[in-house]
């Protein structure tokens, strides 16, 4: 199945923009966050040919801006549009996808969304003193899966934890996207990296708001199943 980094803290190419966010493209079908406008979603989707009336479905990781940002603008474009995110969110968030023309589904448990491709339900964990609401989304290739996280502000591991507990026994191949350690001191990020491990996670792409930092430190613990991904990659998972 193919993965299309559509937007993300830094770029592979000239012609693809680049800013404080996250977007990923399932199969050209699931679109995983939207960036922080739909006016860079649109120019980077065009530049990698994309074909907006093909997208079957949205996933909200969680509800900050750097990932809802382009979604107001794309259900202006694709009205009915299912618009999948967590009870935590709040009312007020299904309540503007409505006004949007979107069609609201929140999954609190695990949920599939299309043939191989699914939502861990909501996953909770810590924000500046309150409580955030996060899913990431699990795609099934191969017998074995791949994990997609915006944020990970629950926490990278506990994100794996969950999946493990959805697909007991099946390999991770590959966990990416935004695992937010860039304010983790080095010695926390290495008990990441042993964890993820543990779980048995095969190849890792930290990317958005992991921090260069716990990106060295990844890499070094990784190795060659060190993956990089920048907006404008396209790569089969
Ligand atoms: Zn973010
Ligand atoms: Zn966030």
């Amino acid at each position: 199945m193919e993965a299309a980094i559509i937007y993300d803290n830094s770029a592979c190419k000239k012609n693809i923009r680049y800013g404080w966010g996250f977007s990923c493209l399932v199969g050209r079908r699931v679109l995983f966050d939207t960036g922080e406008s739909s006016e860079s979603l649109f120019y980077n989707m065009d530049q990698l040919n994309v074909d907006i009336s093909k997208i079957e479905a949205v996933v909200i990781s969680h509800d900050h801006w750097d990932h809802t940002g382009g979604l107001w603008g794309l259900l202006k474009k694709r009205e009915g549009l299912p618009v999948y995110s967590c009870p935590g969110f709040g009312p007020s968030f299904i309540k503007r996808v409505r006004q949007s023309g979107g069609r609201p589904f929140e999954a609190e448990r695990y949920q599939r969304i299309d043939d191989n491709i699914s939502v861990t339900g909501e996953v909770r964990g810590k924000y500046r003193g309150g409580v955030i609401s996060e899913q990431a989304l699990i795609v099934e290739t191969g017998g074995k899966i791949t994990v997609i996280v915006g944020c990970s502000h629950p926490g990278i591991v506990t994100i794996v934890e969950r999946v493990k507990t959805i697909f007991p026994g099946v390999e991770i191949s590959l966990v990416f996207g935004g695992f937010h350690l860039k304010d983790e001191d080095p010695q926390s990020v290495r008990a990441i990296v042993s964890s993820m491990k543990e779980l048995g996670v095969e190849k890792v792409a930290p990317a958005h708001c992991t921090g260069e930092e716990a990106k060295r430190i990844f890499r070094e613990g990784y190795g060659e199943n060190f993956v990089s991904v920048q907006a404008g990659e396209v790569f089969e998972i």
